[in-house]
Parts: C-alpha cells; structure tokens; sequence
C-alpha cells in the first residue's frame, strides 16, 4: 500500500540511519518544522558510533549502550521524525517517485512516496569468495552485531582455553589466544591494538607492502616499527589465499606466499566498498571509482535523489580527482549539506581533503591532503617535501615527545598540499590546523605567520606547524638548498654531529666536522662541489648550511637528517 505525501509538506524519505543518514534528518527538522521526514534504516539501531567499535571489541568501552549517541525514540520526540527500523529500501522508482520498503522482521513489502530522497546506506566490508571464508571464528567489524559476535567469541573462547590447564597433565601455562587480522588499514590495526589489549598474540597479514596505505611508505615505516615494538606482528606483502579448520578446533589462516598463521580468531578488515546497489535500481549515474556521482550540493543524476556519505564519490580538494573516501566527517557534513540544499539553501561540499587519524598504543599517526605517492602516481613534479621533528612541547618542560611530520607544498607558488605526522603527543592538534590551513589554500608562508596557543605545556613559541612553515619557507627562498637521501643525496657529504653521536650510527663516505668547528675549518671543504650537511635531524646541518653559503660554498642540508634515513627507528623509548 502507497503512502502518499501530504499536502503542502516536502517529504523527504531518507536511506540509512547512522552518520550521513541521521545527521542529514536532524538538521532537516531544524531548518524545516513542516518537512515529512521518513528515517529507515534495515539495522536494528540507528545513530550509533561505529567508530567507537574496535574499542568496544577490547573493552575499553565497555557498555554496549555506550555506542549509541541516540536512539529512534530520540529522533522521534526531539525531531519528530518517523524513524524506520527493521526497515530496508529495496528499489527506488524515481519516474513515480516511490521508494519500496521491505520489514525485515515480517518481510512485508510497502512503498513510500518522496518529493526527496536521500541515500546513506553507507558501504560494505570487503568480503572475498575465499575458501573457508564463512568458518565460524572468522568476523568484521562493522556493526553493533558485529562486535557483540566478536566479544561473545572471544568470552567463550577464554573460558575454554582457560579450563585447558586443569585437565592437561603437563600444561602449566595457560595458552595465549592467537588473532589474525587481515588488512592494515585504520579498522584492522585499531582491532589489532584492541586485541592485543585483550592478551591476545595478534598477527596482521597485510597484502600491500605497507600499512595504512594513504600514508606515504617512509612515514608509514615509522607505524610499522612502533605497532611491532608493541606486540602486533606484522606480515606485510602478503595476500591471504583461504581459512581452514585447524586438528585442534582452531583456524589456520593461508596466504598466497604458501604461508600458514594459526588462529583462534580472524578478523577480516579489508576495506570497504560503497554500497550502490538500491542506487542502482533507480539507475543513478555510478562513477569510475564505484560510488554515486553527486554535484557539489550532494544531488545524483537524479535531481530529486541526493546521496551522501561513504556511498558517494567526492573530488579530492587538492587533485580534484573523483576519490572514495569512508570518513565520519564528510559523511556528516554530506548530510547537513544534503539537508540544506533539501530545504532551499545553498550550501555546497568543499571536495575531501582525507583529514584522518588513527590512535596506537598512545601514539597518533594523522595525515590531510595528498602524499608523495599520489604526487607521483599523477606525475607531478612540483612540489617539495620537508621532514622535521619537532616536539609537541617545549622541551624544558616534562612530558614532551618528538611528532615526525612530513609536510608537502608546491614548489612554484608555496602552497601547502598535504601533511603526514606521527607522535606521541600533540599530532592531532597539528594536523587539524594544517587541514584548516590547507582548506583556506594556504601557503606555507602563512603557516610561518599563523599565531597559535603556547605555554609550556601545550606547544613552543614556534609551533610545530610554524616550524614547519619556517622549513618550508627556507627552501624557497633559497636561504636553506635541501636534498633527500632517495637519490639527490650524493655531493660531498658533510656529517655536522658530534664524534660521539657517530658512534652509534655513521655514513661511509661523509666527512665529520661538528657544527661548533666548522667556521675555523672552512679550508679542509671542497669549493668546486656541492657540499651535502648532514646531521640528526636537519637543524645542525640547516645552520652550518648557511655558515657555508655565506662564505661562498655550494651546500644543501639533507632533509630531516639521519631520522629521516631511518624512519622505523622514530618514536623508540
Ligand atoms: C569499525 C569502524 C570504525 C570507524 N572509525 C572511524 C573513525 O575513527 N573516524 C572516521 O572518520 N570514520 C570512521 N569510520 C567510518 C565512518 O563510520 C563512516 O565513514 C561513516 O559512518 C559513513 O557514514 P554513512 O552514513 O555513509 O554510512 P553508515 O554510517 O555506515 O550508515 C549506513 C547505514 O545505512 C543502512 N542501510 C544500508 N542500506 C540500506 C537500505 N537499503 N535500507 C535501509 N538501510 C540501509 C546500514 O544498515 C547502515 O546502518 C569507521 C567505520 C567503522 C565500521
């Protein structure tokens, strides 16, 4: 049976009850007291926090109910929207503007009429025809249920194992509970961190040759060295190939490299793809990347259908390429803008910049904007990188930790086109601002300018993101020539550390004269060569570079220094 519309009222039916859905009815009611608003969504809650799953899988939130940030019964009295549960949309009609809706519980079929509609359903975990995929121990992570299945797993498993140790004559050592996650990305390495909370030894089998593949390769080195150093044992480069049930009960995850990873629990975080299928019964425009094509106020190919959220395809803010990016913080924005648009206003999407962040083990690793990669991938040549390491605090005061930033701009003109940092302390806070900055099209003159909080405790009088800014600008104006050590770093090298620091790590080949000496020893340097500083992290060298142009020589500093030769050792106790 059709409901139709009421009269004088915009309907507007949306798909999807979580973070593009929900954000989009909420500020509908807000600008529009008169809209007819219908919220389905085919799970059974909606509204909730699946960013806070990982942990609620280790336990550090505990309560389920934590996660939900507000239930139907809130959208229905606070919003007066008519929220849909236990309800799937199945087939849109846009030629009758109807929208079929199937009760998941009952399987009844109903159809809605819409004037709009919008679609968040989101996207699905990747979930390949593998052998022995559907094993039971092997789990997602992507609902509420999802994780309930996993803690309950895992509770029975304890108990199990734990009971070995009575009955086994010469056990003595209760066994450690052995997890495989597959896919290094953000939901694969917050579930490893989580069930290395939970005592598990976890294995992370990754097929690329990196984790967290958005990050540029030597950044994520840094990542890689620190997870491992805190129990997650990395098998990078490696596909799985298949699952199968283990003599014992348990399972044995294998690879493509002929490998073999026992387990008593896998978890499967291999990416996510946008789920377009009811977009596909409408035949809305799909894009190359796989995700509904929408204009900048979120509209399909069909005027009155807006899609928003993972499901959509966005252009990249910097390359203005089509991108998928399954972030919280546009999907939210998408539906506010959708909702906007819905109720006559203006607004318009800005185009992603992958503003993330991913906590591990105390640390953070963020990026925003493009990495080298992409910067190569697109045979872009003008740009310039920078590595520092600058702390998240002045150092005279307790608790600072250094934050390894990589910060990218145009050569030509200084603008800021991508970030990457990592540390213990503080990367957040850089990070957004360089994401505000970058959003406002900022050069890396402006970060030199850019007036942020300091006191002791919280940043320097030059901030991280000053300093970064001040490193930039060096270089582009000539006052600080820089090289790399992938390839450019061959000229006469000058090692500017003192004896004692070359003693625990050295460079064949480079000459030593510290810093402090290295006025009164100008005669001993070539003058018919490029002189290439080194130091521990590029400021030495960056100083005796200009005591070296200054007096005539042709000199570079080595960007970032010996850190940035040897990333996996960043962040070591
Ligand atoms: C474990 C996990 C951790 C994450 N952590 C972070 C994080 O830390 N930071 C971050 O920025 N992002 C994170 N994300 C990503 C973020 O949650 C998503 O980008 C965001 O939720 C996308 O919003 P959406 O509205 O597009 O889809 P969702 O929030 O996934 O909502 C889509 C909803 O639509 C429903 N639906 C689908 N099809 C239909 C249909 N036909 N009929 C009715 N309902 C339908 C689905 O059941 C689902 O509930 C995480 C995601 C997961 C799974």
């Amino acid at each position: 049976m059709e409901k139709s519309r009421q009269a004088g009222k915009t309907k507007v039916v949306i798909v999807g009850g979580v973070a593009g859905g929900a954000s989009c009815a909420a500020r509908l009611r807000r600008l529009d007291e008169n809209a007819e608003i219908v919220m389905v969504e085919k799970g059974p809650y909606v509204s909730y926090a699946n960013c806070g799953l990982p942990y609620h899988v280790g336990g550090v939130i505990e309560k389920e109910s934590s996660l939900m940030v507000a239930t139907s019964d809130t959208f229905r009295r606070q919003f007066a929207i008519d929220v849909r549960t236990a309800c799937e949309a199945i087939r849109i009609s846009p030629e009758s503007k109807t929208i079929e809706l199937r009760d998941v519980a009952s399987g009844e079929v109903s159809s809605e009429s819409y004037d709009k509609l919008v679609l968040s359903p989101g996207a699905l975990s990747v979930r390949p025809p593998l052998p022995g995929i559907d094993l039971p121990g092997i789990f997602q992570v992507r609902t509420v249920p999802d994780a309930r299945a996993i803690r309950e797993w895992i509770e029975r498993g304890s108990m199990f194992l734990g009971g070995m140790d009575k009955y086994s004559g010469f056990q003595t050592v209760r066994p450690k509970t052995r997890a495989v996650v597959i896919g290094g990305g953000f939901i694969g390495l917050e579930t490893a961190e989580n069930l290395v909370h939970r005592g598990f030894d976890v294995t992370l089998v990754e097929m690329l040759d990196q984790v967290l593949a958005p990050l540029d390769l030597d950044m994520a080195r840094i990542v890689e060295g620190y997870v491992e150093r805190h129990g997650i044992r990395l098998a990078l480069n490696d596909g799985v190939a298949g699952f199968q049930q283990a003599g014992d009960g348990a399972l044995e995850v294998l690879t493509k490299s002929g490998k073999t990873h026992p387990a008593d629990i896998v978890i499967l975080a291999l990416g996510v793809r946008p789920d377009t299928a009811l977009a596909k019964t409408a035949g809305l425009e799909i894009g190359q990347r796989g995700g509904i094509r929408v204009d900048e106020q979120m509209r399909t190919s069909e005027p009155d259908i807006f899609a928003v959220g993972d499901v959509v395809e966005v252009r990249d803010f910097v390359t203005s390429e089509w991108s998928l990016i399954a972030l919280a913080g546009p999907a939210n924005r998408q539906g506010r803008i959708a909702a906007d648009v819905i109720a006559g206003r203006e607004s318009r999407y800005r185009g992603t910049q992958g503003t993330s962040i991913i906590g591990l083990f105390g640390a953070a690793a963020a990026w925003v904007g493009v990495g080298e990669k992409t910067l190569k991938r697109l045979g872009d040549s003008d740009y310039e990188k920078i590595y520092l390491y600058p702390n998240s605090h002045a150092g005279y005061y307790p608790g600072a930790r250094p934050i390894a930033m990589k910060v990218l701009f145009r050569k030509s003109d200084g603008r800021l086109l991508g970030a990457q940092a990592l540390g213990e302390d503080g990367v957040d806070k850089r990070v957004s601002a360089l994401a505000m900055a970058l959003q406002m099209g900022a050069t890396i003159y402006d970060l030199e300018e850019a007036e942020l909080c300091y006191a002791p405790q919280f940043g320097s009088a030059k901030d991280p993101v000053n300093f970064a800014g001040m490193v930039a600008a060096d270089i582009l104006r000539g006052d600080m020539p820089s090289a790399h050590w992938d390839g450019s770093a061959a000229g006469f090298l000058l090692d500017v550390r003192e004896a004692t620091e070359l003693a625990v790590e050295s460079v064949s080949g480079a000459v030593n004269i510290p810093l402090g000496q290295i006025r009164a020893r100008l005669g001993e340097l070539p003058r018919d060569r490029e002189i290439q500083v080194i130091c521990r992290s590029g400021q030495r060298a960056y100083y005796a570079t200009r005591v070296l142009l200054q007096n005539g020589f042709k000199a570079r500093t080595i960007a970032g220094g010996m850190l940035s030769r040897f990333h996996t050792r960043l962040l070591e106790d």
